[in-house]
């Protein structure tokens, strides 16, 4: 059972958690446990903690979609507008068999806080389908996709909510998205999506910005602990769009060795260095890293206690955990993935004078050159890639600076310093609004 705050004990029923809330998996109870812990420090007072607690709007829907057999089925889907004080609700739509409202909802909350930390004028919003991509044409997809919308369109809008893609969900699909909502709206309004292809209004710089903010913030906190990264060595967990373009970028920008890189099927080595261009072309034909020539076989596990200046984790959530914390050797982790580090984790590697970038500030680069796409889209006027690596630089630089200066001043981890700086932003908007 969730802690509500006494004084505010009866606003909302413990009802509206799905029947899983019980369960210490359920992502929403972890996304309030951090929450708690940071109002806690911040002296919250009651009200705003209790309102930044749950989503202030979600919309349940339900699509019939006719299937290439001519049968009709029914989906589920959701869309959260968790808070969206600051702007519009952003944050990507999952197709997923296993998604739930819970996780919907604590995604939301993740986006709330990452957009304040960034000092994006934008809120938190999360979308969900409950289906299973791998086994549907692409006729089927694209009805899928139109039918959510004509769902969830009624609480979108450049001025309202702005989704994107996410997990299991393309470019494609976007364009589907933007589509669709046009003809309901009667106009083209490519602006209402981002992470559309570059034909109907996507930006340039996309595709590795979230890699490429990483890689930016990775060279801030290299100065801050006085480390000289050229030549040193990093691995990298995971390898699909942000540990592959990590890869590229760690080599290219921070004159970096990556000696290790993993995919779900395990990870390779090589002491001397990986080149980015030859790996791709490996996994490309080979669907995998595994088995690239000249290269030592490791496991997932063994990647990530190598000796390394900088750990990449970017695939999974809660990979490092108390259980191998110890053994992290590397001076820098940067948090690519969305929750590798469990909270038990988090307090080892401080502990172990580790420097972590948590994912709210190291993956965030995506959802800001999201945001450059919706203001490109607004001024229907369109940046070269030059100048949107130079405004993600710039933006990244800021934030970094921000979180690492709120950790200090509270003498907390890095985490807990990007959810001051990110919460104390919702929390002062609202304010400064009325609502509290
Ligand atoms: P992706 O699907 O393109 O790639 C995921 C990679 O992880 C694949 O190489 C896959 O083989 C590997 N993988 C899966 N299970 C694994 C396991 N158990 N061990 C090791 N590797 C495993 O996904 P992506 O877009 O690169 O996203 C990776 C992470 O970054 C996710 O946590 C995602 O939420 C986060 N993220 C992505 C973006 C973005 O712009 N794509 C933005 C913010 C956060």
């Amino acid at each position: 059972m969730i802690e509500r705050n006494e004084s505010v004990r009866c606003t909302l029923p413990d009802m509206l958690m799905q029947t899983e809330s019980a369960s210490e998996r359920n992502p929403f109870i972890f996304a309030r446990k951090q929450l708690d812990e940071a109002a806690a420090i911040m002296k919250l007072d009651p009200a705003t903690h209790e309102l930044l607690r749950w989503p202030l709007r979600e919309l349940h829907v339900t699509m019939p979609v006719k299937m290439d057999n001519g049968c009709t089925k029914i989906f589920h889907g959701f869309r959260v507008q968790y808070n969206d004080a600051r702007g519009p609700n952003k944050g990507g739509i999952r197709f997923h068999p296993d998604e739930t409202i819970d996780t919907v909802r604590a995604l939301a909350a993740w986006m709330t806080w990452k957009t304040a930390v960034m000092d994006l004028p934008l809120g938190g919003g999360k979308g969900g389908v409950i289906c299973d991509t791998k086994s549907m044409s692409s006729g089927e997809l694209e009805r899928l996709s139109r039918a959510y919308i004509r769902q969830v369109g009624r609480m979108l809008g450049l001025e309202k909510d702005v989704p994107a893609p996410d997990l299991y969900t393309t470019p494609q699909i976007m364009a589907w998205m933007a589509d669709e909502y046009s003809f309901m709206q009667g106009n083209n309004e490519f602006g209402v999506i981002t992470g559309k292809p570059l034909a109907i209004g996507g930006s340039a710089g996309r595709g590795d910005a979230t890699a490429r903010g990483g890689i930016y913030c990775v060279r801030e906190a290299s100065e801050v602990i006085g480390l000289n990264l050229s030549g040193k060595k990093a691995a990298i967990q995971g390898y699909g769009n942000v540990g592959s373009h990590a890869h590229k970028l760690a080599a290219e920008l921070l004159g970096m060795k990556v000696v290790c890189v993993s995919d779900s099927k395990g990870g390779i080595y090589n002491p001397e260095g990986l080149d980015h261009a030859e790996v791709s072309a490996h996994k490309e034909a080979a669907g995998s890293v595994t088995g690239f020539p000249g290269s030592l076989a490791v496991s997932n596990e063994e990647l990530l206690e190598l000796d390394v200046a900088v750990l990449f984790p970017a695939a999974m959530e809660s990979v490092i955990t108390g259980s191998n914390a110890e053994n992290i050797r590397a001076k820098i982790v940067a948090e690519l993935a969305n929750g590798p580090t469990t909270p038990e984790a988090d307090s080892i590697l401080y502990s172990k004078g580790i420097l972590v970038i948590p994912d709210l500030l190291c993956n965030a680069g995506g959802v800001t050159v999201s945001y450059f796409e919706m203001v490109q889209n607004t001024y229907g006027y369109y940046w070269d890639e030059d100048e949107v690596y130079r405004r993600l630089e710039k933006k990244m630089k800021t934030a970094f600076r921000s979180v690492n200066e709120t950790s200090g001043r509270y003498n907390v981890h890095n985490r807990l310093g990007a959810y001051i700086v990110g919460v104390g932003r919702v929390a002062d908007a609202m304010k400064l609004r009325g609502w509290i």
